[in-house]
């Protein structure tokens, strides 16, 4: 089924070609895609928005198509569970990745390793051209570094420290990090979800 994904994130949609490959949904992108204001305070009300976003958008140029969006973000015990659903907007909407990166050690400078924990979160929409809507989530438990390591992934990767791997999601091999990844398990949980439905 030809499934066009609501991203202009390279980082995340390469991963989620990876992870839907020859299972089922075959995934396009739409060059016209324009990214939405994410105001929801849910990742799956944002999940929500990009893909009816794109539902209408794809509509528009006559394109009745299934479409994929994923909301994702990362949550620091630490911080109350901050940035959370504003992670793509931490230490300001103009901020480069570098930059939310650093906001984060310097927000975390005295928090000791025990006291670190975080996890990723993905929640994936699949919107069909039934109007019918498959939701699933994952999520991934780790540690936020003292400093950033590795200069693979995107986002947040060079300070996610995953334990069983001894490395930062940045330093782990592409494959590697698709295997855990938040991402991962709420893609085979989707994939599950369709196949029962
Ligand atoms: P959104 O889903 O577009 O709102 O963005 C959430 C933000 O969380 C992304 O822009 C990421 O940088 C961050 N994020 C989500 N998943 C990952 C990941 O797998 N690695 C690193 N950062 C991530």
């Amino acid at each position: 089924m030809i499934t066009y994904v609501a991203t202009k994130n390279q980082g995340k949609l390469a991963e989620l070609e990876v992870m839907f490959e020859g299972r089922h949904l075959a995934l396009a992108t739409f060059e016209g895609y324009a990214d939405v204001v994410e105001d929801e305070e849910s990742y799956l009300g944002n999940a929500r928005l990009k893909a009816r976003a794109l539902r209408a958008q794809l509509l528009e140029t006559g394109i009745n198509a299934a479409v994929l969006a994923d909301d994702s973000g990362l949550e620091v015990e630490a911080l109350g569970g901050r940035p959370g659903v504003r992670s793509a907007r931490y230490a300001g909407i103009e901020a480069t990745w570098a930059q939310r990166r650093r906001a984060l050690l310097d927000e975390l400078r005295d928090v000791p390793p025990v006291k670190r924990n975080a996890r990723f979160i993905s929640v994936l929409v699949l919107m069909l051209p039934t109007g019918e809507e498959i939701v699933a989530e994952g999520f991934v438990e780790g540690c936020i570094a003292e400093r950033e390591c590795g200069d693979g992934g995107f986002g947040y990767d060079p300070v996610f420290y995953y334990a069983p791997a001894q490395r930062t999601f940045a330093e782990m091999d592409p494959d590697a990090k698709n295997r855990c990844s938040h991402r991962r398990r709420a893609a085979d949980a989707l994939l599950a979800a369709l196949r029962a439905s």
